[in-house]
């Protein structure tokens, strides 16, 4: 049995422990129905005070997103990497600031992750604490508001043989197969700040835990041991500088993740827009038959091409040049920004378009709007990108093989007869079959008489507004539902009393959640 973490395909029981008590729920605050037409969510608006003083208060920046200077040096015939990571930081917060909270993903594990040197710009040495995946950062003086701060991070990566058959299997995006190394949000972030705490979150084996603000990402990368049947497979702009390096930029991104293998075969076709779409898929993908091969590669290029179609026609423009697209030697699908990774398994049991190549690719793709263009807390929040992601295989089915719609319902979601609160947080559930019926399947089957209720003008309209949300800030569902109008919003009551534990919108996020305390919403 395989799993999935972004796409759950199938289930399995997975060993966790039980969270004992649930915490107490943060007082509900009620939308106000006078207040429903299209209203901006709360924010901390950076507030320029008369005292800034620490560190860089001189030159205001303009663009107050975190920028991520990285050069990294890698032996990849022995899976290790040697990163200098320059982060410039704004305090886009309404307080002073004494510490700053990393999210370290790759320190899911012991091993992985080792951090050498931690400083300022000028070379002053900072006191760090890394705990699982939160590096606090000990400041000597305060950041103010508006005050940039530059920091200098040293560290080695080993990265992990991908754990083909393990529980870990799903985290195949930060691992290493025999033909390829994929460096899924292998890099610190600055965690996201709610204008009260910091957004970090226990990993954990069920869903994602990821709340990830937008950053300017320019990375050096020089691979020591290079061969030429290298080929590395990323977002943004690529300069091949030589045989050994590469120099990537991605801005406004919320992650800069790639994958390095040997004899990838590219295929590309472009989007009636004009968005380059590549797909690298190994010779596996090809799928001997009786007279020759089916190509499962140019199958999912189209598939993807025709949804990147779709999509942008119904949420609005994707916001790259290229869309890249990777089969993984690890099974699952996982989105990131301007690159997805879509299983091999999926490519090699290709049969028909009633295939989960089909949906796992389409839902994928979605995700470069249900993530990339609206983010939001996906410990937390965890149905505002799945539901939505798996809800567009279906608008890709009925859009491009309408006969099929009943077969989705039924392969996706009614055979499982799923169940539980479509707002679960990821720390609930003991087993992804559970996290996925819930979360995904009650999600869709939410959207779907959402849907119903209003109408698909209405319908894709809010989903369009949704996901044209602009701000650098991460959304919540009192966003999600305050695009509706006070009409739309009261009429649609009694499907949130179905489906959501807490069909009254709450205000505030619970910013730390473990599987000891899972914050339900
Ligand atoms: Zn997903």
């Amino acid at each position: 049995m395989l799993l999935t973490a972004c796409t759950l395909a199938q289930g399995m029981e997975i060993p966790t422990t039980l969270p004992t008590s649930r915490p107490t729920l943060p007082p509900s605050t009620l939308v106000s129905t006078t207040a429903r037409d299209v209203h901006s969510i709360a924010t901390a608006s950076p507030a320029p005070t008369a005292t800034m003083s620490s560190f860089d208060c001189s030159d205001l920046r303009k663009d107050k997103t975190t920028d991520y200077n990285v050069t990294a040096e890698m032996q990849y015939a022995r899976h290790y990497l040697k990163v200098a990571e320059t982060i410039t930081y704004t305090n886009i917060t309404d307080k002073s600031l004494s510490t700053i909270v990393l999210n370290v993903k790759p320190n899911w594990q012991a091993g992985i992750f080792k951090l050498s040197t931690a400083e300022l710009a000028n070379g002053e040495s900072l006191k760090t604490s890394l705990v699982k995946q939160r590096l606090e950062i000990e400041l000597p003086q305060p950041l103010d508001p508006s005050c940039t701060l530059n920091l200098n991070l040293n560290f080695d990566l080993h990265i992990p043989p991908i754990d083909t058959a393990g529980l870990h299997a799903y985290q195949g995006y930060l691992g290493y197969s025999a033909r390829q190394t994929n460096l899924g949000q292998w890099l610190p972030v600055v965690a996201a700040h709610d204008g009260v705490s910091w957004i970090s979150h226990e990993e954990f084996p069920i869903g994602e835990q990821d709340a990830l603000d937008r950053a300017n990402w320019d990375i050096h990368f020089h691979i020591i041991d290079a061969t030429e049947s290298i080929q590395i497979a990323s977002p943004g702009t690529v300069e091949h500088v030589n045989n050994a390096e590469w120099h990537f930029s991605l801005p406004q991104m919320r992650d800069f993740s790639l994958s390095i293998g040997t004899n990838y075969r590219l295929q590309q076709q472009k989007t009636n827009s004009g968005i380059n779409v590549e797909l690298y898929s190994f010779d596996d993908a090809i799928i001997p038959n009786q007279s020759s091969g089916l190509d499962s590669g140019a199958y999912a290029l189209n598939t993807v091409v025709k949804s990147v179609n779709l999509y942008e026609t119904l949420y609005g423009a994707y916001p790259l040049k290229r869309l890249v697209i990777v089969e993984g030697d690890f099974p699952d699908g996982m989105e990131f920004s301007g690159i997805v990774f879509v299983g091999g398994e999926y490519f090699r049991g290709l049969n028909g378009v009633e295939s989960y190549l089909t949906i796992i690719s389409v839902h994928e793709v979605a995700h470069q709007w249900w993530y990339g263009k609206v983010g939001s807390d996906q410990a937390i929040y965890p149905w505002l990108d799945e539901a939505l992601a798996t809800y567009s295989e279906l608008v890709f089915i009925e859009k491009y093989y309408p006969t099929l719609a009943d077969w989705w319902w039924n392969f996706r979601v009614n055979r499982l007869a799923p169940q539980g609160y479509v707002d679960s947080t990821v720390y609930e559930f003991t087993t992804r079959r559970a996290y996925i019926n819930a979360v995904y399947l009650r999600g869709v089957k939410m959207l779907a008489e959402l849907r119903t209720e209003l109408g698909d003008d209405v319908f894709f309209g809010w989903l369009n507004r949704y996901a044209s949300e602009n701000s650098d800030r991460l959304v919540t569902p009192q966003y999600f539902w305050s695009l509706l109008t006070s009409e739309q919003y009261t009429r649609t009551e009694s499907i949130r009393q179905t489906y959501l534990r807490q069909p009254q919108v709450i205000a505030s996020t619970p910013s730390t959640c473990t599987s000891e305390t899972p914050c339900t919403p």
